[in-house]
């Protein structure tokens, strides 16, 4: 079995079976599978289709433009000599690792996080892996972010006091994923946030309450102070919309790369690296993403054998 990166993706060759995860753009003769529905994972659904959870293929389905066959729960594939399921990633709904099996078990995360947060649990801990190949985006020593629940009652606190001063309060996060758990939140504390149409898409995926932006425009939302959640995006428009609506707005982001803002990540962090690596008891792991030389090398200090998926792997 030949496992190597393309661009930001992933291809498995058994050699009777090529299988091509998260890949931008379709790889000639393979099968592609995509873990979750996020922009920079769902290329190749574009141009061919592309095996995804039932969750994934829903959101796939209200975005557009995009083609997905669903692998059914508990349900398993075969290609050539090689079993292929899904378990829960935990990074956003519908996430998931993929798991191929052919006498070598390898699994590959896609984006996964451990910490469980209100729409859903954290990636599940796989039996028996012998090749992990792991997504390392905020896994070096530098990212070790607070409890999620902390986060969440901080935000509270910070949204409730800003409403009671008569602000209008703007959270950014992704349309798809963070959205979701960004309504989520809000509606548990009594707030139904008013979002844009991609948000409210896929928000009704969800059930989750929240007012799309109307046709009117933003002028419905002059008389009282509101929460709105907004894809990043929109940063460029407040300082005019303040104006617009005469009132002040204040505004976090809602991600790891938050300096100044909530850092209420769909990754995992350094401590989740470990643990998942910890629990899992791979031969051999291989990372990809950012910081994905920085977390072998840590790993092999921990006595794993670990390296960086730069290039074509044999196992
Ligand atoms: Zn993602």
């Amino acid at each position: 079995m030949l496992i190597y990166p393309w661009k930001n993706g992933v291809v498995v060759d058994t050699g009777l079976a090529k299988i091509a995860v998260d890949t931008p753009k379709p790889v000639p003769g393979a099968t592609h599978v995509v873990t979750h529905a996020h922009y920079d994972h769902t290329g190749a659904a574009r141009k061919t289709t592309v095996l995804t959870t039932p969750g994934t293929h829903e959101i796939l389905k209200v975005l557009g433009g995009l083609s997905s066959e669903p692998v059914r729960e508990g349900s398993i594939h075969f290609f050539g000599d090689t079993e292929l399921s899904f378990a829960p990633a935990g990074h956003i709904p519908g996430s998931a690792q993929l798991i191929l099996d052919n006498g070598k078990r390898v699994v590959i995360t896609g984006d996964w996080k451990l910490e469980s947060d209100i729409l859903e649990p954290g990636a599940e801990i796989i039996d028996d892996v012998d090749v992990l190949v792991l997504e390392t985006t905020f896994g070096a020593p530098q990212y070790q972010f607070p409890d999620r629940k902390e986060i969440y009652g901080e935000m509270k606190r910070w949204v409730l006091a800003n409403l009671g001063i008569n602000n209008h309060v703007v959270l950014f996060g992704y349309a798809v994923g963070k959205s979701q758990e960004l309504t989520a939140l809000l509606n548990s504390w009594g707030i139904v946030p008013v979002v844009p149409d991609r948000t409210h898409r896929v928000n009704r995926l969800f059930g989750l309450s929240d007012v799309l932006i109307g046709s009117e425009g933003w002028r419905e939302y002059v008389s009282e102070p509101r929460v709105f959640v907004l894809p990043p995006n929109f940063s460029d428009i407040l300082s005019a919309l303040e104006v617009e609506l005469g009132r002040k707005i204040v505004a976090r982001s809602c991600s790891g790369w938050a300096r100044n803002g909530f850092q209420l990540s769909s990754h995992a962090d350094f401590w989740q690296t470990i643990n998942l690596v910890r629990k899992t008891e791979p031969e051999l792991v291989l990372t990809y993403g950012g910081n994905a030389g920085q977390v072998a090398t840590v790993l092999r200090r921990m006595g794993y054998d670990a390296r960086p998926l730069t290039h074509t792997v044999m196992i």
